[in-house]
């Protein structure tokens, strides 16, 4: 298995397009009037799975900036956070645990969150590839605020999701299909490591000579 790193370039365009969902969330947050601050709940304790290759590696690439030994408290909060989400989905709960990267409510890899971290929050409405649309209202707290709003102001995911598909293809070499799924809590992405491909797939003779490293 051979690490999957994000060269250069591509680190700018994901930048890039974080860039924009935050654009497109403070629009809809200024139209509302709407701001985490002062809210009693934190949603970083929400659980969410995440689905990219390309969302890992930047994680991954914000984890490491960290000091050694955070690493590695961090690493003991996610094993413990995996133990405690299983339970509850055992139970048939949804896990409703802090994320190990909250540290005293704060994130601690800001820059690198994902992309979910960034949109939570407002409203927002997604077509799916079958043309149904379907709407999120936000929060609670922003559900409160929207009684006096018309539900027009929402960030309108399709686009950015799109973005994000591309981004995934081309850092696996348009060979999405051949890989694994990756359907992961940040706690998992975190314990098992940078993702890691397949060697066949990573060596010589593939596109993915330039994202691969031993
Ligand atoms: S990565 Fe950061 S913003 Fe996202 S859930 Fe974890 S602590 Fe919160
Ligand atoms: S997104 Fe909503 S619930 Fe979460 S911290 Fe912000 S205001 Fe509070």
């Amino acid at each position: 298995m051979i690490e999957l790193k994000l060269p250069a370039e591509m680190i700018k365009r994901v930048e890039k397009l974080y860039s924009e969902m935050e654009k497109e969330y403070d629009k809809v947050a200024q139209e509302l009037d709407f701001s985490c601050q002062g809210c009693p709940d934190n949603c970083c304790d929400s659980y969410f799975l995440h689905h990219t290759y390309l969302e890992w590696c930047y994680l991954w690439m914000g984890f490491r900036e960290l000091p050694k030994e955070k690493q590695e408290e961090i690493l003991d909060r996610a094993q413990r956070y995996i133990i405690a989400a299983d339970k509850a989905l055992h139970n048939d709960e949804r896990p409703q645990i802090m994320c190990p990267l909250n540290e005293n409510g704060l994130c601690i890899v800001y820059k690198h969150r994902l992309m979910v971290c960034r949109t939570h929050g407002v409203p927002a409405s997604i077509t799916r590839p079958d043309g149904k649309k379907l709407q999120f209202p936000g929060c609670f707290r922003c559900q409160e605020l929207q009684q006096d709003y018309s539900l027009d102001s929402m960030v309108e995911r399709t686009p950015l999701l799109r973005q994000l598909a591309m981004l995934e293809n081309e850092l696996l070499d348009n060979k999405r299909h051949l890989y694994a799924k990756v359907k992961l809590t940040i706690a998992e992405m975190l314990v098992k490591g940078p993702p890691r491909l397949p060697q066949p797939f990573c060596g010589k003779g593939t596109g993915l000579n330039r994202v691969c490293e031993g």
